[in-house]
């Protein structure tokens, strides 16, 4: 009934495979946490050169980009305040400041417009 000798390889080998894959996954993931921190930074630098009376806008976006940089040196970042799940990558992309997911996030347009 049970199988001699040879049962560890197989174990072993699928171990080593699935390491692999979550290294893969983990330098992707570093990769794409690179891309949205340049990307806050370009906005920074978009939005820092004084633009003078007008600030209150600009001033509470820098600080949003600036909490997000925050967020990330201190490994918070890209998740949910409201459901706790990881933010999607393509969700960040288009705001990488954003603190909740599309399905918890409430547009901006639709408290003005309403
Ligand atoms: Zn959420």
């Amino acid at each position: 009934m049970a199988f001699p000798a040879s049962k560890e390889p197989i174990i072993v080998m699928a171990d080593v495979r699935s390491v692999r894959v979550h290294l893969q996954h983990y330098d992707r993931h570093l990769a794409q946490l690179e891309e949205l921190r340049r990307l806050l930074h370009d906005q920074l630098a978009a939005l820092t050169p004084a633009t003078g009376g007008r600030a209150s806008r600009a001033d509470r976006q820098v600080a949003d980009i600036e909490a997000a940089l925050d967020r990330m040196d201190r490994e918070r970042y890209g998740v949910c305040t409201d459901c706790t799940s990881f933010i999607p990558y393509e969700q960040l992309l288009r705001a990488p400041h954003r603190l909740a997911c599309d399905g918890c996030a409430v547009p901006p347009q639709r408290e003005a417009s309403a």
